[in-house]
């Protein structure tokens, strides 16, 4: 039998992108001791049959978090993820706040350090789009990222809800300048890591009930209720769908579920529709927990080749004003652990578990999902083995 164990206090609050950092007030918390956990996944379990139904213990599997943002060698994250079985991709993001270039030359220095650790997702600037030469000098940028072991590019929210034309127009992400990046993309075979649009919660009255209400409570300029002159969430989403279908050989990965955390039904009909279309759950795992879990428990049984785990967590000094401290540092590496371990308790654990403080039914996920949704999909999508090997 498998024990279930109840993951409680208090825990961090994942960031919806790349723009906020931990609470400052997080208490770092332990977790008891993963002695009982494992000894109750090896007790007479032999044969090989057997071992294929047993839920792996949370270090046994591999877990990539393929949305990650840490752009520091921080030598306490490295020996987590090395204890903990974790790997990750390090997605630099956003492509127009000035800080590409030391954002491109941390995580380019961190995957040559640790190339199985920090594979990179690069990105690609959009302060210049109106310059004639904009696609091709991009295409140049990201051939250069790619040649450094890049994985796979992401595109941002700020593409739909902040830049404009020169007519004063949101920029929409299927607008025509973009589509020889993504038939570079495509033609190149690497991934677009795509956080288009934000959850619904942002064009609705602000709910403290919201899983995303300590996000736009502080974060206004993204929260969008009230505010007609922006995009609706359906028109970026459709903007979104327009670049699959414009671009079927491009493979999009769907960052925060696509979008669509509010909606099951319109992720498997994405799924459906766009065979090119995957998503992760980065920051949304929250949301997936407010869902009966037998639907979120269906989808993945669906669509297990589909889905991929993640987590968003951003460490970010080049935008703080000082430097982090050690403690700092190890309080980041002790949430990051805890993040770890709640979501593994979730989507592999049974009964009744404490995700957030909110009382939810773990997931269950058979093993054989669960090891294509951890590690097996991403090691796929993003052909980690050259990455890790440095190729
Ligand atoms: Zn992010």
């Amino acid at each position: 039998m498998r024990e279930t164990r109840t993951v409680s206090g208090k825990v961090w609050q994942a960031c919806a992108c790349a723009s906020v950092y931990p609470s400052p007030n997080y208490l770092p918390m332990r977790y008891p001791s993963l002695l009982l956990l494992l000894g109750s996944f090896t007790l007479g379990c032999s044969s090989p049959a057997c071992a294929a139904d047993t839920p792996p213990a949370f270090t046994e599997i591999r877990k990539i978090d393929v949305h990650s943002h840490i752009f520091e060698d921080v030598p306490a994250i490295h020996a987590l993820f090395r204890r903990i079985n974790v790997r990750t991709i390090n997605v630099c993001v956003p492509g127009g706040d000035g800080h590409l270039a030391t954002m491109d030359r941390i995580a380019f220095e961190l995957y040559r350090k640790e190339p199985t650790l920090y594979p990179v997702t690069t990105t690609f600037d959009v302060l210049t789009r109106d310059e004639p030469d904009y696609a091709a000098r991009t295409n140049a940028w990201l051939d250069a990222a790619f040649a450094r072991g890049a994985v796979a590019v992401k595109i941002w929210k700020e593409v739909g809800i902040d830049i404009k034309d020169r007519n004063g127009k949101f920029i929409l992400p299927d607008d025509p300048r973009f589509d020889p990046i993504y038939a570079h993309l495509a033609q190149r075979g690497k991934p677009l890591h795509a956080h288009l649009a934000e959850p619904i919660d942002a064009w609705l009255p602000l709910d403290p009930n919201s899983a995303h209400y300590g996000y736009y409570s502080t974060n206004p300029q993204w929260h969008l209720y009230g505010k007609p002159e922006y995009p609706s969430h359906a028109a970026i989403i459709a903007a979104r769908d327009h670049i699959l279908k414009k671009h079927p050989t491009l493979v999009v990965v769907g960052a925060h579920l696509g979008s669509l955390e509010h909606d099951l039904n319109g992720i498997a009909e994405r799924l459906e529709r766009y065979p090119n279309f995957f998503i992760e759950v980065a920051a949304r795992t929250r949301n997936l927990t407010r869902h009966p879990s037998e639907q979120v428990r269906a989808l993945f049984l669906k669509f297990p080749d589909r889905i991929m785990y993640g987590v968003d967590a951003s460490w970010l000094p080049h935008r703080r004003p000082q430097p982090p401290t050690d403690a700092q540092r190890n309080a980041h590496a002790q949430m990051l652990e805890a993040r770890y371990q709640a979501d593994f308790d979730y989507y592999a654990g049974q009964g009744e578990v404490t995700y957030n403080g909110r009382k939810v039914q773990a997931l269950n996920l058979p093993r054989p999902v669960l090891e294509k949704f951890y590690h097996a999909n991403a090691e796929r999508i993003y052909r980690l083995d050259a990455a890790w090997a440095g190729k």
